[in-house]
């Protein structure tokens, strides 16, 4: 019998991708076969993302370019956007069905009956009472079988301003400890090297007694070399867990921290849950305790109500601290969001958008400052690099490259290699001779 055929093209965050490999493993285990989309499928999957403007535009136009690219195939669309904006779907055309983000798992079911007919069924976050699956296989052929996201926690009990992620996923809700823990054997024993534990607010993770401490402590059972934790919530970066990071050979030296705005003010008015000054605690006990790591940060420009001295404030903070990167984002207004409100009541203003388009410049530029610094200083030193890449560098000699347990990107010098192949998915210690102009370390096998 011929198998049936299905692609998928996930937008948005870790955890979406961790779950469009779930759903496709439940169509694999029903006869279907995964296709990269050089054949025609018989379905379609567009996973979408509606945490910005510019990720529903994005949606949107994914959505058409399938339909354009295979008029035959089947199309479904799910996940956030589809959560928040059914409607605007529906008006594409030629979708023919519409998940929101708790009947998305659900897909296969809903694809077996064949109806002919748009078949949108978007339940309201509030009744988006269950985790789903946990487990996932790798997303993409990038990373071979070297490393994938595992969901332990979705939703979120926040409630940050301008944040539209708790209307699309709903409250927070963890993955059952002993599911998450299957998951992660399931990973290992398929041969994956790491595993990012991914969610929408991990830290908020509860299973029982369990919270984050406890899942680590038993994750670290699993016989996987390296466990990478995803975003973690300022106010929830507690000493036992620094700790439990710092004593572990495991768990990577590596948080990602959003920060949003370096004032008192901003953060008050977004609803943030600490201070400029308990970020920054944080942060730097972070990054005392835990040998060589690397602490990211996500940070807002052009908040409605932002000042130059707001701005000064974050701008001041981030210069202080010893991050390794930094991600710097505009604020995009969500509809459905307090900020929308405040902002459409006249509360806050909006900040011009040339206003913003020079604070995010002038973040970008401290960012590539941070990220050089931070990485400058293992040139002479050694590094542990699981290799998840080959591709062919300068003058056709090949360049194989992965991550250093701080989440470095590092790549072997052309021409000593022996057998490029065979690297992959193997972690091996480095030398570090030189930085790239991207920002990208070079080194020699520690023989
Ligand atoms: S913590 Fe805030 S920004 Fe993050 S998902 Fe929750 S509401 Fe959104």
């Amino acid at each position: 019998m011929v198998k049936k055929r299905v692609f998928a093209v996930t937008l948005g965050c870790k955890l979406n991708y961790a779950e469009t490999s779930s759903i496709l493993d439940s169509f694999v285990q029903n006869g279907w076969e995964i296709t990269s989309g050089d054949d025609t499928p018989d379905l379609i999957i567009i996973h979408t993302c509606a945490v910005t403007g510019q990720a529903g535009q994005k949606s949107r136009q994914q959505v058409r370019k399938m339909i354009k690219r295979y008029p035959q195939s089947r199309v479904a669309v799910i996940g956030c956007y589809a959560q928040l904006y059914p409607e605007s779907i529906e008006k594409i055309g030629g979708v023919d069905v519409i998940l929101g983000s708790k009947e998305k798992f659900l897909l296969q079911k809903y694809i077996a009956t064949g109806k002919e007919t748009v078949y949108k069924n978007v339940s309201p976050p509030g009744s988006i009472a269950e985790a789903a699956p946990a487990h996932s296989l790798v997303y993409g052929k990038k990373w071979g079988r070297t490393r994938a996201f595992l969901k332990v926690q979705d939703g979120c009990n926040y409630g940050c301003a301008y944040c539209t992620i708790p209307l699309a996923r709903g409250k927070s809700r963890s993955v059952p400890l002993e599911t998450v823990i299957e998951g992660a054997g399931k990973l290992a024993e398929a041969g994956y090297r790491e595993i990012v534990l991914t969610g929408v607010n991990i830290a908020d993770y509860r299973s029982g007694a369990a919270g984050m401490v406890e899942l680590l402590q038993e994750i670290e059972t699993v016989d996987v070399a390296r466990i990478r934790i995803s975003s973690i919530e300022p106010d929830v970066l507690s000493d036992r867990l620094i700790d439990t990071v710092a004593s572990s050979s495991k768990i990577m030296p590596h948080f990602h921290l959003p920060l949003q705005s370096g004032s008192d003010d901003i953060l008050a008015a977004m609803e943030r849950r600490y201070t400029a000054a308990g970020y920054r605690e944080r942060f730097l006990n972070a990054a005392a305790a835990v040998p060589d790591c690397a602490i990211g940060a996500d940070v807002m420009v052009g908040y409605p109500g932002e000042t130059e001295a707001d701005f000064q404030a974050t701008f001041k903070l981030l210069e202080t601290l010893p991050a390794a990167y930094l991600h710097v984002f505009a604020c995009s207004m969500r509809p459905g969001t307090s900020l929308a409100a405040q902002v459409s009541s006249g509360i806050r203003q909006k900040v011009p958008s040339g206003t913003t388009r020079g604070r995010s410049r002038r973040l970008l530029g401290l960012a590539e400052k941070k990220q050089g610094e931070f990485t400058r200083q293992y040139i002479g030193k050694n590094l542990d690099v699981l290799f998840e890449e080959r591709r062919d560098g300068k003058g056709g000699k090949t360049v194989v490259s992965g991550y250093s347990r701080n989440y470095l990107r590092v790549q072997v010098m052309p021409g000593d290699l022996r057998k490029p192949f065979d690297l992959i998915g193997t972690e091996k210690k480095v030398h570090i001779v030189k930085m790239t102009g991207d920002l990208i370390l070079e080194g020699r096998f520690v023989t």
